[in-house]
C-alpha cells in the first residue's frame, strides 16, 4: 500500500517513508491511497483478542512494509504492562446512565498522547532503518504541555534517537513543567524558551529549515524528525482504540455486532477524531462523530457553516490542549471527503495561510454534516459538568473530557439520538487537579501548592492520584536552562556533542 500527499497527487511513498519523512516536501500530509476494509466477522474475531493483538492486526493493514516480527516488537514495547498501568491499555468504563467512557490516559504521562507517542518511537526507528539506514534521528519538539512530556517518555533511551524539547517559559502549568524538567533518560534534553508557545514553535521551525545546520548534521549522519501530530506514525496507533472499544462493547454484550455507535471526542488539532473517521471508513459501524470544542469553537462553526475561519480571538481555557485555532489534521479529512482532490486541498490551505479562511464545496459540507456533529462549551459549563458528573455518576472527569460530556448532553437534547455513545476521555483528572478542585468546591479558598491539591482531591473524592504524578515531588530537577529563540540552535549543537 502506498501513501500520497494531500497536496500533490504525484507523491507515492511507502508507510516507512511517510513516517520517516513526517510531512511531504510541498507541505501536504501523507494519507493512505486506499483505506483497508474490515467486516463484522473480523470484528467478532478481534473481540477475543488482547489490546496488543488488536493493535498488531490493525497496524498490519496500514504498515504493509513492516514484517509481522517488527510489528510485534513495536507494539509489545509500546503497550507492555509497566508502561500502561491497566493491562487493557484503553479500558472502556460503563456509566450508570448507559454511556461508556473510553479512558485513554493509562500511559506514563496520564494523557491520551501516550497512546500514540509510546508507539511512534518504535515505528520511527524501524521505518528509518528501512528508509534512511544508518542515520541517527534527532527529534525536536515545541510543546505547549502534554506533547512534550509524552514525547520525552516515548523516546527516552530509544537507541538511535535523541530528543530535545522546548517549552515556553511562561506557558505551561506547574505540573506540566515539573513533569518535563525531571525527565529521566540519557538521550533527552529539555529547555525553557523565553516567550510563549509561538516563540518556541517558530524557533523549532527555523532549526528544521536552516540549510547550513542540516548539512552539518547530514555529515555527522544525523537527521531531524518531528513527533508532532501530523506524522502518520502518530495517527495510525489511534485508529486501534476505536476498533478496540467496539470489540469491548461486543464482548460485554452492550451491543450486537453491526449496531452503530456514536463517538464523542474532545478535539484540538483534529488528530483523535480523525482516527475515528478512518476506523469508520474501514467499516466500523459508526453513526455520528461528535466533535467537542471549548470556547475556541472554530470547528463547531466549520461543521455548521462550511467556512473555516481562523480570524478570531484566541481564548486561554481550563482545557488548554484544545486551545487551537488551526486544526492541522482537518486537512486529511478534507482530502478524503472531497474525493481525493489534491489541487483543491492545496488551494484551501493557501487561502487559510494567506487570507485566514476558506469555504468548502456544498457537496463536501453536506457529507460533513451527515457524519459529524459539532458543539462547544465555555469554562463555566465545563466546571459545572465536572461537578454534576461526580455528584450524579461518581465519575471524576478532567476538563477536556468534561467538554465532551457537556457537548454530548447538548447533542442529545437537540437530536433525541439514542444510539449507544462512547465518550472519549483524554486525560487523568489529577493532571488538571487545580481546575477539577475548583469545579468541585467553587467556594473553598484556592490552594496553590500542586501536591496539596492532590491530597485534598484524593480525600474529597475517594479516588487516587497516579503514582507518576505524585512522585514528581521528590524527583531531582535535571533541566533548568533557559534559552532565547536565538540560542535554540546552540542548544541543539550542544546535545550532539
Ligand atoms: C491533545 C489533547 C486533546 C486534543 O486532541 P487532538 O488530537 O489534538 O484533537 C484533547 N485532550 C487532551 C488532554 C490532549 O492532550
Amino acid at each position: 500500500m502506498k501513501y500520497t500527499s494531500t497536496r500533490d497527487a504525484s507523491v507515492r511513498v511507502s508507510a516507512s517513508q511517510a513516517i520517516t519523512q513526517g510531512i511531504s516536501a510541498e507541505g501536504g500530509l501523507f494519507v493512505p491511497e486506499q483505506i483497508p476494509q474490515m467486516n463484522a466477522q473480523m470484528l467478532a474475531a478481534w473481540a477475543e483478542l488482547s489490546y496488543i493483538e488488536r493493535a498488531k492486526t490493525v497496524l498490519a493493514l496500514y504498515l504493509d512494509d513492516f514484517t509481522p516480527q517488527e510489528l510485534e516488537r513495536c507494539v509489545s514495547a509500546a503497550y507492555a504492562h509497566g508502561k500502561f498501568s491497566d493491562s487493557r491499555v484503553a479500558p472502556l468504563v460503563p456509566l450508570a446512565d448507559g454511556t461508556s467512557v473510553l479512558e485513554l490516559w493509562k500511559g506514563p504521562t496520564c494523557a491520551f498522547k501516550d497512546m500514540a507517542l509510546q508507539l511512534l518511537p518504535q515505528l520511527l526507528t524501524v521505518s528509518a532503518a528501512k528508509a534512511a539506514p544508518g542515520k541517527e534521528i534527532i527529534i525536536l519538539v515545541a510543546t505547549s504541555g502534554d506533547t512534550g512530556k509524552a514525547a520525552l517518555e516515548g523516546f527516552r533511551d530509544v537507541s538511535g534517537t535523541k530528543i530535545l524539547v522546548f517549552y515556553p517559559n511562561e506557558g505551561v502549568s506547574p505540573m506540566q513543567r515539573l513533569q518535563m524538567v525531571t525527565q529521566e533518560g540519557g538521550n533527552v534534553g529539555v529547555y525553557a524558551v523565553q516567550g510563549n508557545f509561538d516563540d518556541a514553535q517558530t524557533g523549532v521551525k527555523a532549526i528544521f529549515t536552516n540549510p547550513a545546520l542540516g548539512e552539518m548534521l547530514a555529515k555527522e549522519n544525523y537527521m531531524f524528525s518531528s513527533a508532532n501530530s501530523i506524522n502518520w506514525g502518530r495517527l495510525v496507533p489511534q485508529i486501534v482504540y476505536y476498533i478496540s472499544s467496539y470489540c469491548d462493547m461486543l464482548k460485554a454484550g452492550r451491543i450486537q455486532n453491526g449496531d452503530t455507535v456514536n463517538y464523542v471526542v474532545p478535539t484540538g488539532n483534529f488528530g483523535n477524531i480523525l482516527a475515528a473517521y478512518y476506523a469508520r471508513e474501514m467499516g466500523l459501524p459508526v453513526h455520528r462523530l461528535i466533535c467537542a470544542s471549548n470556547a475556541n469553537n472554530v470547528l463547531t462553526e466549520f461543521i455548521q457553516s462550511g467556512v473555516y475561519n481562523r480570524k478570531r480571538d484566541f481564548y486561554t481555557t481550563i482545557s488548554p490542549s484544545m486551545d487551537i485555532l488551526i486544526s492541522s489534521n482537518l486537512e486529511r479529512l478534507l482530502y478524503h471527503m472531497g474525493g481525493c482532490n489534491a489541487p483543491q486541498v492545496s488551494a484551501w490551505m493557501r487561502e487559510l495561510a494567506e487570507q485566514g479562511s476558506y469555504r468548502v464545496t456544498e457537496e463536501l459540507h453536506k457529507g460533513l454534516q451527515a457524519l459529524f456533529a459539532g458543539g462547544f462549551c465555555d469554562d463555566v459549563q465545563t466546571k459545572q459538568t465536572i461537578a454534576e458528573l461526580f455528584k450524579t455518576q461518581q465519575y471524576l472527569a478532567d476538563p477536556h473530557t468534561a467538554v465532551a460530556f457537556r457537548v454530548y448532553a447538548q447533542y442529545q437534547e437537540n437530536t433525541g439520538d439514542t444510539t449507544p455513545a462512547v465518550i472519549v476521555s483524554t486525560a487523568n483528572p489529577y493532571k488538571f487537579g487545580s481546575s477539577v478542585l475548583q469545579a468541585l468546591s467553587p467556594e473553598a479558598p484556592p490552594i496553590t501548592d500542586e501536591f496539596e491539591q492532590i491530597a485534598v482531591l484524593e480525600k474529597q473524592t475517594g479516588t487516587s492520584c497516579p503514582a507518576q504524578l505524585k512522585t514528581l515531588r521528590g524527583k531531582p530537577v535535571r533541566f533548568e536552562e533557559l534559552c532565547t529563540r536565538g540560542s535554540m540552535e546552540q542548544a541543539v549543537l550542544q546535545l550532539l556533542q
